[in-house]
C-alpha cells in the first residue's frame, strides 16, 4: 500500500509496562508502577463518590465542545472560554497542533531528552525535527533560538521537563519568548504545572497575552490523578485556539471524562495535598542521591530522574524483578539515568530500600 514514507521504519509509543504484566512475568503479587507520573494517591475522593453513584446515558454522544467543563476550566483558569482547546489527554492537543503546524519543508525546535510525542508527531508529518541538548536537563534556551529560523513553525517547551523534571524560571523564559518570532508557536507544556513549587516559577498564564504565539498545555493525567479518563486541554488566545479547533475530532472526550474532571478541578484541597506529600516523597529521593553521591536533576514534578552509574536497563530489570516499574533512561534519552515516579512514603522508602541493596551488588557503593 502507499503508506506515507515518513512511516517506514517508525515504532509505537513503548509505555511502561503494565503491573498485569509484570506481575504474570515475574509470579509477584504487588507490583507497583512508578513508571508513568501518575498520582499514586489517585484521584479526588469525590471523583470517587461520583463514579459510584453517576447514571450517565452511555448511547449519546458527548457534548462535543464540553461546555460544562469548559466553563469550570475558564473560570479556575481565569480565561475566556473561546481561549480553551479539549483534548484526548494533551497527547491530542500534540498532535493536532502538529496536524496543524507541520509539513515536509517546515522545522520544529525541541529539547532533548524532552517528552516523545513532539517528535514523534513531527517525523509523522514530515517535518525536520531540530533537537537541541539539554544542559543538566534544563532547556539550552539560547540554542534553542539559534536553531529557529525561517522554516521553523513550532516551539516545544517543557516546564517542567520530563524527563528531567527541571522547570524553568520565570525571568529565563520571558527572556527566551522576547526573542522567538512572532509568527513562530511557542508551546509551553505544563504537565506538572500542580507540581511547582520553584521560588522562581511565575504564573504563566499572563505571557499569553504578551506573547500571542504561546499556548499552554495542561492535563487531568498526572496530579489529578485521572490518566486513565484522558482529558488534557490548551489554553492560548481565541485566534490561536479557533485555528486548531477544525483538526480536533468531534468527540474527543467522553462524557464521563468531562464530569469526573470537572468535579476534580473543584477539588484544590486534594491536589494541595498531593503537592505537599510529594515535596516529602522528594525530599526521599533527593536524601539518597545525596547520601551516595548520585547525580540527580533539581525535580518540580513528581518524579525525579538520577544517575544510577549503572546500566539502567539492568536497574529496571532488578527492580521488575522486585515488583517495581520505573522508567530506564536508555528509553528516554540519557543512559545511565532512571526515572522514578513519586509515590507513597511506604512505596519510596520500599523501593530505595531495594535500590540500595541493587546498587551495592552493582558495585556501585563499593
Ligand atoms: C504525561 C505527559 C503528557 C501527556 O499527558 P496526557 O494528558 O495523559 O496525554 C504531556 N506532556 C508531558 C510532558 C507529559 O509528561
Amino acid at each position: 500500500m502507499k503508506w506515507k514514507q515518513q512511516l517506514d521504519g517508525m515504532q509505537a509509543y513503548k509505555p511502561g509496562k503494565p503491573i498485569e504484566e509484570v506481575q504474570r512475568e515475574y509470579g509477584l503479587q504487588e507490583v507497583i508502577k512508578l513508571a508513568s507520573n501518575e498520582n499514586p494517591f489517585g484521584c479526588s475522593p469525590k471523583v470517587t463518590a461520583y463514579l459510584q453513584n453517576q447514571a450517565v446515558n452511555h448511547a449519546l454522544y458527548p457534548d462535543g465542545y464540553a461546555q460544562n467543563l469548559r466553563t469550570a476550566v475558564a473560570k479556575h483558569v481565569g480565561v475566556q472560554e473561546t481561549q480553551l482547546l479539549f483534548g484526548n489527554g494533551s497527547d491530542d492537543i500534540i498532535a493536532i497542533i502538529t496536524r496543524a503546524l507541520l509539513y515536509p519543508g517546515v522545522n520544529t525546535v525541541m529539547a532533548d531528552p524532552s517528552f516523545s510525542q513532539y517528535w514523534h508527531n513531527a517525523e509523522i508529518e514530515g517535518a525536520e525535527v531540530r533537537k537541541i541538548p539539554c544542559i543538566e536537563g534544563a532547556h539550552d534556551l539560547d540554542a534553542m533560538l539559534v536553531a529557529i529560523d525561517e522554516q521553523t513553525s513550532v516551539v516545544w517547551v517543557c516546564s517542567p521537563n520530563n524527563p528531567t523534571g527541571v522547570v524553568i524560571p520565570d525571568g529565563a523564559l520571558r527572556a527566551f519568548l522576547a526573542k522567538v518570532p512572532s509568527d513562530v508557536l511557542v508551546v509551553l507544556d505544563e504537565a506538572y504545572i500542580e507540581y511547582v513549587t520553584h521560588p522562581e516559577h511565575k504564573d504563566t498564564l499572563p505571557l499569553i497575552e504578551e506573547y500571542p504565539n504561546v499556548i499552554l498545555l495542561r492535563t487531568f493525567s498526572k496530579a489529578y490523578g485521572l490518566a486513565s479518563f484522558r482529558v488534557g486541554y490548551a489554553i492560548a488566545q481565541p485566534e490561536v485556539i479557533a485555528k486548531l479547533d477544525p483538526v480536533r475530532a468531534p468527540f474527543n472526550n467522553t462524557i464521563l471524562s468531562q464530569a469526573v474532571a470537572a468535579i476534580a478541578l473543584d477539588d484544590q484541597g486534594y491536589i494541595r495535598a498531593c503537592r505537599e506529600a510529594n515535596e516529602k516523597g522528594k525530599k526521599q529521593y533527593v536524601d539518597f542521591c545525596e547520601k551516595h553521591n548520585l547525580t540527580y536533576y533539581p525535580s518540580d514534578t513528581n518524579f525525579i530522574f538520577f544517575d544510577s552509574q549503572a546500566d539502567s536497563d539492568v536497574i529496571f530489570q532488578e527492580l521488575m524483578k522486585r515488583g517495581f516499574i520505573i522508567r530506564s533512561g536508555n528509553a528516554l534519552g540519557l543512559p545511565g539515568f532512571i526515572r522514578v515516579t513519586i509515590g507513597t512514603e511506604t512505596q519510596n522508602a520500599a523501593l530505595l530500600a531495594h535500590l540500595e541493596e541493587i546498587l551495592t551488588a552493582q558495585g556501585v557503593f563499593a
